[in-house]
């Protein structure tokens, strides 16, 4: 199937899957796809995309540039180096993966410098496996008063990545714990401020639905 056919059908599994479909963002994630993959993706009606490289992110968006397509926001979705911060401060719509307090206030300085504020989901570790990154729990809650001072970065939700198994209930726990501590800290830290939950990729976003996902990063179910 083509790309178009591809997010027609995500689409219509976000009305099947999710309880609220009207708040889910499909993020097609173009990692696969040269510039004109990500042309295609927005011919088919998606105009915000993720990337998670910085380097391939902004020779994509030099080439978009040069054509008329027309607004295209751009989500940070990897493992962010502070040193490159700079290059996607001035344009960046989302970065889903700040785990760390020098990467947050990394992007709060440059934001401030772009005269911006930066839209930021906290990536949190809640199947606690060694080789991911993001907060336990427990240091996020140490870490918050100090995430919220910053004042050119907007946080406005949280980030996961389920663990790579066929067992549908362990990731079901995962993303149902993500959702819950978005609950929790909507009460404690942010006055409800907190509404975006980015769960759920190719292999397991029919479940993120279900569990409330906002935004799904999907990639090789659209591109392969
Ligand atoms: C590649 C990637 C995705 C999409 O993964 P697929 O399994 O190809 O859908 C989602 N999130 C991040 C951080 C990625 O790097």
């Amino acid at each position: 199937m083509g790309i178009r056919e591809n997010i027609l059908e995500l689409k219509s599994e976000i009305e099947k899957y999710s309880p609220n479909p009207g708040v889910v963002t499909l993020l097609p994630t173009t990692k696969y796809v040269d510039a004109h993959g990500v042309l295609e993706v927005v011919k088919a009606g998606c105009r915000v995309v993720g990337e998670n490289r910085v380097q391939a992110l902004e020779e994509k968006r030099n080439i978009l540039e040069t054509l008329e397509t027309g607004d295209i926001k751009w989500h940070f979705i990897g493992n962010l180096q502070k040193n490159k911060v700079k290059y996607i401060a001035p344009y960046i719509e989302m970065i889903h993966s700040v785990n760390k307090i020098s990467l947050a206030e990394e992007i709060d300085k440059r934001a401030k410098q772009n005269n911006r504020r930066i839209k930021v989901l906290l990536e949190v570790n809640i199947s606690k496996e060694e080789s991911k990154e993001g907060y336990s729990i427990e240091r996020l809650y140490e870490e918050l008063p100090n995430l919220l001072k910053f004042e050119n970065i907007e946080i406005c939700g949280l980030m996961t990545m389920a663990p790579f198994t066929e067992e549908e209930k362990v990731v079901r726990k995962v993303f149902s714990d993500l959702k819950t501590l978005k609950d929790e800290l909507n009460k404690t830290h942010f006055n409800g401020s907190l509404i975006e939950l980015s769960m759920g990729m190719t292999n397991d976003y029919k479940i993120a639905l279900s569990e409330g996902a906002t935004i799904l990063r999907v990639g090789s179910k659209i591109f392969k």
